[in-house]
């Protein structure tokens, strides 16, 4: 059979309904499922049969979800989490523990960078931060022989560097280590991160997944092509017998295609409860529906209001891979052909107090810490999220004081444009 395109299956992809059921994928509220025996219920404590036992491993509305999004990845196995924060922190921690290393782009989430350098570093997995342009002799030497993973974002958020996943996936495998990529700001209409050699995706389906602002959530999509049974010794958690779990050996019950998932799933989700609410699941499910046709809206928004700013007198400098002129435009044609999402940062001439009088006069964007929603955001950090800093500290972290960060939403462009071009007159 001929190969679904990614707007068919983000309608019909994971639920699917049979003769008589609900059109719409049933939310299923409910703690706890009932058995006729308590054998039953002991194989499923097991491992040994399919089915579900308690809401915080595992409920049917959200595992259809997943199913989509794995679907939509062209994956074998996927799983939600309550956050994109909680996503990160268990694709790497399912395979790295106290002793272990992990290479990571440099140029990530904020949060993801203090998940990594502060928190994950307080349980003894150190982290080597490479610039995504760095020489092949850096990126060599950045490994380890306690090199566990690989990990970098499709479009980084928000320096906005494209990542070169067909690079870093031959230097992971190289050393026998899998790549992780969080393909938030891509979304699986953007970029297939596993069709240019990653191993593992993650989500912050918060973003443009979800795409309305409602509900925080995260995946995690695995390819099932990463052979984790050639290193043994490495990955001893998906090749060894898992006592908390009768002996279970991953990769030998559940095969390459469902070992990271179902460890996951039984030892990460089971300990530590970032379980998603089945009811935010649902509302994931009704974005992912309009995710292909949003994404084209936003992109194609974002392009003219990219080209736009960089034709205004009054703005300094534009950063959109989009641009010709772009340091990333090369690496965006290659990845993301069909566009490079909605956001855009940008200068204004006068530095902070301009960029801070913009602020004031825009009426239609909305001051948010948000990104990559249907309705347009704006953020400028000097004033707000970063405003404890002196222009020279902003400068060194990346984040000029005159940088205006706009999510470009789905409103009529004319009128996002009319709002801007106002904004920047009254500076
Ligand atoms: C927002 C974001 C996260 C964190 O996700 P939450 O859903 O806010 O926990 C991780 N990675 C990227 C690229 C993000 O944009």
């Amino acid at each position: 059979m001929k190969k679904q395109g990614i707007e068919t299956i983000a309608l019909h992809g994971g639920y699917q309904a049979k003769n008589g059921e609900p059109r719409q994928l049933p939310i299923y509220q409910s703690t706890t499922y009932k058995y006729d025996t308590s054998a039953d219920m002991g194989k499923l404590f097991d491992l040994e049969s399919d089915g579900y036992m308690y809401s915080r491993l595992a409920n049917p509305t959200c595992d259809l979800v997943a199913k989509k999004i794995a679907a939509m990845e062209g994956g074998t196995a996927a799983m939600l989490t309550s956050s994109g924060q909680a996503a990160n922190f268990f694709s790497v921690f399912n395979i790295a523990g106290c002793g272990d290393h992990i290479v990571s782009s440099a140029t990530i989430y904020g949060g993801t960078f203090n998940l990594f350098s502060v928190t994950m570093a307080r349980m003894g997995i150190e982290f080597t931060f490479v610039d995504p342009d760095c020489s092949d002799e850096e990126l060599e030497a950045a490994f380890r022989p306690n090199t566990k993973a690989v990990f970098g974002e499709t479009i980084a958020n928000p320096a906005l560097t494209v990542f070169d996943i067909e690079r870093f996936a031959k230097a992971a495998h190289a050393h026998g280590v899998p790549l992780i990529v969080d393909n938030t700001f891509a979304t699986p209409v953007g970029c297939r991160p596993f069709e240019w050699g990653a191993d593992i995706v993650t989500h912050s389906t918060t973003k443009y997944m979800e795409g309305h602002a409602s509900t925080i959530g995260g995946c995690i999509v695995d390819s099932g092509s990463f052979d984790w049974t050639k290193y043994p010794e490495k990955y001893p958690g998906l090749c060894t017998p898992d006592e908390s779990y009768h002996g279970v050996t991953y990769t030998e019950r559940f095969g390459l295609g469902g070992a990271f998932i179902t460890k996951c799933v039984a030892q990460l989700m089971r300990d530590f409860g970032s379980t998603p609410s089945p009811q935010s699941a649902y509302l994931l499910h009704i974005g992912l529906e309009s995710l292909p046709v949003r994404w084209e809206r936003h992109c194609s928004n974002a392009q003219k209001m990219a080209e736009f700013l960089e034709n205004h007198e009054k703005v300094t400098w534009v950063n959109f891979p989009g641009l010709p002129s772009n340091k990333y435009y090369d690496l965006a044609q290659k990845y993301l052909p069909k566009g490079s999402c909605g956001v855009i940062s940008f200068g204004v001439k006068g530095g902070r107090a301009a960029a801070e009088a913009f602020m004031a006069h825009l009426t239609l964007a909305s001051i948010e810490t948000h990104v990559a929603d249907s309705h347009t955001c704006c953020l400028h950090p000097a004033s707000s999220t970063h405003r404890q800093m002196t222009d020279a500290q902003l400068e060194s972290a990346g984040v000029p004081a005159d940088l205006i960060r706009l999510s470009v939403g789905l409103e009529n462009i004319d009128d996002l444009i009319a709002d801007v071009e106002n904004a920047l007159a009254q500076i």
